[in-house]
């Protein structure tokens, strides 16, 4: 699997051809810290693999590498995210991030769940959008809510409630517009819509995620921050894992912006999805 190609490369390489001196710590220094965990993360890690590694009089890099993980494991203080039914997940993100197809692979994984799913096609402002979303729905033969370009999104989530009440759905998915751009109109499309969910489905669980790509690192953390500041942020869907070396920017994440990890993406595939856990995805690092 491709997961974190480039950094599990270079991790491999340290780890086979280095000994445990000076020179091996410098490099997995480099390396950590290039991943966008933040120095302060990557020097306690590094401080703390010296500190046990010297504890417990290793001297091969093979045992280290177990430490690593363990110390990379117990870095990242995420529980494991439960669903509950009926869920209705709303999607933001800015464009180009994986929305769409992370909206597409949710849905996948709600259906391999056997979970019934329903979209609704909320980003009105390109048709591209709906037809795209629409591509989706048909290939994996759910039900998609749509109205035509420029109508009111929460006209669409409204619509697309009442279908989910009258069928039973367990899951519905919304795409929203993704400009940052048009950040106040679409804060506000936001809000409308987030209105509607909390008055039309009250007993709902309500999960709003932002799409990040990993593959931009600290950049990242801007994205959640100018969302944050208008729209609750309940969760993460970190795309394009696979043939990034940046993905340590899961850390500061997690850790400083308190916000969890709900998915990671890790490749184009509709399957290249998984709800994270921390054990599995510090074990795809190291693998
Ligand atoms: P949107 O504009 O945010 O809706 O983005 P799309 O879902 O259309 O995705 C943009 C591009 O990124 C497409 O070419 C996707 O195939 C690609 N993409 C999305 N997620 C991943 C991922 O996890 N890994 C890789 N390698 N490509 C991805």
């Amino acid at each position: 699997m491709g997961i974190f190609k480039k950094f599990f490369d270079k991790l491999k390489y340290i780890f086979k051809k280095s000994q445990l001196d000076d020179d091996f710590y410098d490099e997995l220094e480099s390396l950590l810290v290039s991943s966008d965990m933040g120095v302060e993360t990557a020097l306690d890690i590094l401080d703390e693999l010296k500190a046990v590694c010297k504890q417990k009089l290793i001297k091969e890099v093979d045992a280290a590498s177990k430490e690593l993980k363990n110390i990379l494991i117990s870095k990242l203080n995420q529980d494991k995210i439960e669903f509950s039914y009926p869920l209705i997940i709303t999607v933001v993100g800015v464009n180009g991030v994986g929305k769409t197809s992370s909206i597409a692979k949710m849905a996948k994984y709600f259906l391999g769940q056997k979970k019934s799913v329903l979209l609704a096609a909320g980003d009105t402002f390109r048709a591209a959008a709906t037809e795209q979303l629409n591509m989706w729905a048909e290939k994996l033969k759910v039900k998609i809510v749509k109205q035509g370009e420029g109508a009111d999104s929460a006209a669409v989530v409204f619509d697309a409630i009442s279908s989910m009440k009258a069928k039973n759905n367990d899951v519905l998915i919304v795409d929203t517009a993704g400009r940052l751009h048009t950040k106040t109109n679409l804060m506000k499309e936001l809000e409308k819509i987030n209105n509607i969910i909390k008055r039309e489905y009250p007993e709902a669980k309500k999960l709003n995620l932002i799409v990040l790509d990993a593959s931009i690192g600290q950049n990242s953390i801007a994205q959640i921050k100018a969302f944050k500041d208008s729209v609750d942020i309940d969760g993460i869907i970190l795309t394009k894992l696979d043939g990034t070396s940046k993905g340590g920017v899961v850390y500061p994440i997690v850790n400083d912006l308190s916000v969890p990890i709900v998915f990671t993406c890790f490749g184009e595939k509709v399957d290249d999805i998984s709800p994270f856990d921390v054990q599995n995805f510090v074990e795809k690092i190291l693998m």
